[in-house]
């Protein structure tokens, strides 16, 4: 006679709940042990009628979880009983720290897929995908993110007094008792698959720390707007999603410096990449090529032009927005930050000049372009006629002709350029010199009589002419067209609100070239930190610059093809100029940056002069 202990657990708990009477059970023992294929005496049980699939599930759901999951797949058919006592054997010998689960599915004696539908349908356990936006947060902050990870279990949320729980696996009793201990006996155990358990965990964790802050709304199309308008409201320049290996990143440049601002779970990136290639009119098929492209995005507050340059990488497409400008938001020439000695100049001997070129230099993103709008801005009235050549357009102006060079379709920046003096401009605007074409044209345009105003992408403003003379252009048409050439940066500007007097350190002195006697007079500031700049020390921008205005020595020097040294040595000795490494350090000392920005972004060519004498250079 077998006992109720032979039968198997479930069957026992059947017993126990009287959902099975001792005779049914004796009546399908023997049935069983007629069959010529072997099968689970629950089986049976279910073939013979004697039990339904809701008295399983309701019993196990109603039972205190004293089964495993060994003996369940055992009972069940799953698992021979050879097959369990070599998993129990490689626990005990190789895989102490695993769970049987978790050796029965590495150890391929399950497949994973079949082990979580046993769970869900014979056992009854829900199988859930946990939302990370219907998570209650508060029932995850109760418990240290080690015990949920290592118990893998994730509570969800509590409704009716009981607290539903997904865990890996619902009859791991070491997990039940810890989530029971942490959210009291009534708990209402589901499944969730092992990846998307500690996906999620993951994500929690990353949240908790601050990398991610809210899956919001889960469609595609709301995901891509609302980080839009997030980098909208955050006065971001630029927008960077980046695939990786296992999610997907997504960074503003603020200020200049990239800032963490969201991951994505990997299972975003396709969908989101195409939502953004149809939003830019980029081919939705094409993988393997990078592309660029245009959204004009409508909000509430207006319409913001993005540029979007889509880059092809090992691990998927690095999508690049650039946010464009509106033309309201263009820098008034009076406020870019000149110094006043050093606006007058500019005004005065370049922005004022009727012909000739004026250069804007400076790498990628040091705002070289919104000056010359300024200056467009600045010089633009009814009388004269302004007529812009750029790739593509930055700022849109009323009433200037612009237009954006686009090579998909042809329109080339040489062929622009040749119709531009056809028509009858004062002004010409080249969005930037690229090539010693575009550069002689310039400088051909300006021997006409015409005013150039471009950018050029050069460290310098010596560096500037140095390079057009390296690019094969006559040193006459050089030293007879260029007017004035602006180098800029822009720095990072110390945050007002907790901003605190500091010292230069010996190390930053010596960094810099100078002694601190030369920066005696200074008012150093730094940021300590607080709500309003994200505890960066930072807030906002400064501009920093370097004016070099052609004279006569200046271009007597440019025409004897003298070095770069010796240019600047004439520029600093004889034309007033201040470098960006000067005006630089005048700005810290007035406590709008800090040496470290200096140290971080200026070109050290030469040791900076005393403070007291660039003030005075300055105007300041
Ligand atoms: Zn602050």
């Amino acid at each position: 006679m077998k006992t109720g202990k032979t039968h198997g657990v479930i069957v026992g708990l059947l017993l126990q709940a009287n959902m099975l009477q001792e005779k049914d059970v004796l009546y399908a023992e023997r049935i069983r042990a007629k069959l010529t294929v072997p099968a689970p005496l629950l089986n049976v049980l279910k073939d013979l009628k004697l039990i339904t699939d809701e008295a399983i599930h309701a019993t196990i759901a109603g039972s205190q979880l004293t089964l495993r999951i060994g003996d369940l797949l055992f009972e069940l058919g799953y698992l021979n009983a050879d097959d369990l006592q070599a998993a129990f054997k490689i626990q005990q010998e190789r895989e102490k720290e695993l769970k049987l689960g978790d050796i029965l599915i590495k150890y391929n004696f399950i497949e994973e897929k079949l082990f979580y539908r046993i769970l869900s349908l014979q056992l009854g356990f829900p199988l859930i995908k946990p939302e990370i936006s219907t998570i209650d947060k508060q029932l995850v902050a109760k418990a240290p993110l080690k015990i949920l990870t290592t118990n893998a279990f994730l509570p969800l949320k509590t409704t009716e007094g009981s607290t539903w729980v997904a865990f890996k696996d619902p009859t791991d009793q070491v997990a039940v008792k810890a989530a029971m201990h942490l959210y009291g006996t009534d708990i209402r155990p589901a499944i969730a698959d092992r990846k998307t358990l500690l996906d999620t965990l993951k994500l929690l964790h990353n949240e908790a720390a601050g990398v991610v802050i809210n899956v919001d709304n889960n469609s595609i199309i709301g995901i891509v707007n609302s980080i839009i308008l997030a980098a909208i409201n955050e006065d971001a320049s630029d927008i960077h999603i980046e695939p990786s290996g296992d999610c997907l990143h997504v960074r503003f440049r603020q200020d200049g410096v990239l800032c963490h601002y969201k991951d994505f779970p990997k299972e975003v990136i396709l969908a989101l990449t195409s939502r953004l290639k149809i939003m830019c009119k980029a081919d939705i098929s094409e993988k393997r090529r990078h592309q660029g492209g245009r959204i004009l995005f409508d909000y509430d507050e207006g319409q913001i032009d993005l540029r979007v340059s889509l880059y092809v990488t090992i691990h998927g497409e690095n999508i690049v927005l650039r946010l464009l400008k509106q033309k309201d938001e263009l820098l008034d020439i009076n406020k870019l930050g000149l110094s006043p000695r050093m606006l007058h100049r500019f005004l005065d001997e370049a922005v004022y000049q009727p012909s000739g070129v004026l250069m804007v230099t400076g790498p990628t993103g040091s705002g070289k372009t919104s000056t010359v709008y300024s200056c467009v801005k600045h010089i633009k009235n009814p009388q004269i006629s302004i007529i812009t050549a750029e790739e593509p357009v930055e700022f849109v102006i009323d009433g200037i002709a612009q237009c954006s060079i686009d090579p998909s379709i042809d329109l080339t920046f040489l062929e622009t350029l040749r119709h531009i003096v056809r028509q009858d401009p004062d002004v010409i605007v080249i969005g930037e010199i690229r090539d010693s074409l575009s550069a002689d044209m310039a400088m051909q345009a300006a021997l006409t009589g015409h005013k150039v105003l471009t950018t050029f992408h050069t460290e310098d403003s010596i560096g500037g002419l140095i390079r057009l003379l390296n690019m094969d252009i006559a040193p006459f048409l050089v030293s007879s067209t260029v007017v004035s050439v602006l180098a800029q940066r822009l720095l990072r500007r110390v945050c007002t609100a907790c901003g605190v007097p500091t010292k230069v350190t010996p190390a930053q002195l010596q960094r810099l070239g100078c002694t601190g006697t030369d920066l005696r007079e200074g008012q150093f500031k730094k940021g300590r930190g607080c709500t309003e700049c994200k505890q960066t020390g930072y807030k906002g921008r400064i501009g920093v610059y370097e004016l070099l205005i052609l004279n006569e020595l200046v271009r007597d020097a440019i025409l004897a093809q003298r070095t770069s040294h010796e240019i600047r040595s004439i520029s600093v000795e004889h034309s007033g100029l201040v470098t960006l490494l000067e005006d630089g350090i005048v700005k810290a000392a007035a406590g709008l940056t800090t040496i470290d920005e200096i140290l971080r972004c200026l070109p050290k060519l030469a040791p900076p002069r005393p403070l007291s004498e660039l003030r005075r250079l300055s105007g300041e």
